[in-house]
């Protein structure tokens, strides 16, 4: 749509999104079948290589989220040269004995997880709303006032230096971990900083992976070497943050030595590290994610610390939740902004976002601990999670994001207009 377009319409929405990175695009596709009028406003031009929620990094999506995604038509649209599966998981504890195996075979399922290329993912998500006739694409355009009011919410943009003004019955606040928006609309958030940064880049390993991620701990935090395509392995390495400057100026040659040192010998010899890029870590917590046509979804909502890979797939079931209620909302023709179809959104969503947020942190609290009392208790918990069937299970569907109930899209269910909706 173009600006003069815009400014001859009405420019009134069932809702808008702000945000167009994985989570507030994964919504408006989630919402595409379900007749509802939709505009994403992203501040960045939509397709750029710039968009910062589809960057250099790759992304591991779980079992759970594939489902997800393949009801909505998303999967299929995956360059498959981006995806890499993952057939096995290994965890261990640097320096220590315990370790866990967890393998698709305990699962029966054809892969634990997707490591995806996050412009991948990014591409197939753009490519399916750009065709999509009830989601106005507003890009580049960057949400600077939500004002709400009794029946609409009336949003303040500035796009290439204008200002353009919409409104919605609904605004989602998909800005991401360091949204302002989610700050100048008073909702209350808690802060954790880790101390620890994550620096990321391609590893090229001197054997095969085989498919296998693995997940070691280690005193300054937990290391992830990845399975990629090409024989490379995706590094996702958490370090000390002032640290990073320092493991970000070393010659390639001395930051593969101190990986290698980190890792062990698993995967042989390291030979080859791509460019380095670091993201500062920390846990955000809000005490509501919702209040009158307002929502938080993805980490506008929360943040977590990547160990597990837990973050996005945890957003990506919020946004499926979020689809269910509204479109339900929709087709009952209730008003979509109204606090009691938010409150039935977030009663769902509670608990998964608060078991999520204390699994992860507990994570890096108990294995970044040197007491000897509790490297003995972690070692004998991964020891006995490898050889005890019900815990071992208890993990994998956890990381396959498969505990507690399930939206309609993880079921294989649509949203389309016409279904029939049930709130089990
Ligand atoms: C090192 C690292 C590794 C990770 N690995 C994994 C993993 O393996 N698996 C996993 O599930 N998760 C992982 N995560 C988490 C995952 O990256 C995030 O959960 C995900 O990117 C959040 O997406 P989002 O759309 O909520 O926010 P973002 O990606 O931050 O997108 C927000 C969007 O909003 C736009 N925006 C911001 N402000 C405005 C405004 N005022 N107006 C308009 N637009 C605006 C931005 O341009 C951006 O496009 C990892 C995170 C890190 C840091």
């Amino acid at each position: 749509m173009t600006k003069d377009e815009r400014r001859k319409t009405k420019d009134e929405y069932d809702l808008i999104i702000v945000g167009g990175g994985m989570a507030g695009a994964s919504l408006a596709c989630a919402l595409a079948d379900t007749g509802m009028r939709m505009a994403i406003i992203e501040a960045v031009p939509w397709q750029s290589n710039q968009q910062p929620s589809y960057d250099v990094r790759t992304i591991s999506l779980s079992h759970g989220s594939r489902l997800i995604y393949e009801t909505m038509g998303i999967w299929q649209q995956i360059d498959p040269q981006a995806v890499c599966p993952i057939y096995s998981i290994h965890i261990s504890d640097r320096g220590h004995p315990g370790m866990t195996h967890l393998d698709r075979k305990d699962a029966g399922v054809e892969a634990l997880g997707y490591v995806i290329e996050n412009r991948a993912l990014g591409a197939a998500l753009m490519n399916s709303l750009e065709a999509n006739k009830n989601v106005d694409l507003i890009s580049p355009a960057t949400v600077s006032e939500v004002d709400v009011g009794e029946k609409l919410a009336t949003l303040t943009c500035s796009s290439e230096g204008e200002e353009l003004i919409v409104q919605s019955k609904l605004v989602v606040i998909a800005d991401g971990g360091r949204s302002g928006l989610r700050d100048k609309l008073n909702f209350q958030t808690s802060v954790d900083d880790y101390q620890q940064t994550a620096i990321v880049c391609n590893v090229t390993p001197g054997k095969p992976h085989q498919h296998c991620a693995y997940e070691r701990f280690t005193p300054s935090g937990p290391l992830a070497i990845l399975p990629m395509n090409d024989r490379r392995c995706w590094c996702v390495w958490a370090v000390k943050s002032g640290d990073v400057d320092e493991y970000l100026s070393l010659s390639e040659q001395q930051f593969l030595e101190k990986l290698q040192k980190e890792f062990g010998d698993r995967l042989g010899r390291f030979s080859r590290v791509g460019k380095r890029y670091a993201y500062p870590l920390a846990r955000n917590r809000v005490s509501e994610t919702i209040s009158p046509r307002v929502v938080l979804v993805g980490n506008a909502a929360h943040t977590v610390h990547p160990v597990a890979a837990q973050g996005f797939n945890l957003g990506l079931r919020d946004v499926t939740w979020l689809a269910e209620v509204l479109a339900e909302a929709h087709n009952e023709s209730q008003d979509v902004g109204a606090l009691e179809v938010l409150q039935r959104y977030e009663d769902i969503r509670a608990k998964d976002t608060k078991r999520v947020s204390a699994f992860t942190h507990g994570m890096i609290k108990l294995f970044t601990s040197q007491l000897v009392p509790v490297i003995a208790g972690r070692n004998f918990g991964l020891l006995v999670t490898d050889m005890v069937p019900e815990f071992k299970h208890a993990l994998l569907k956890r990381t396959m994001g498969l505990s507690g109930r399930q939206s309609r899209l993880a079921r294989g269910l649509s949203l389309k207009q016409e279904s029939v909706y049930s709130r089990d």
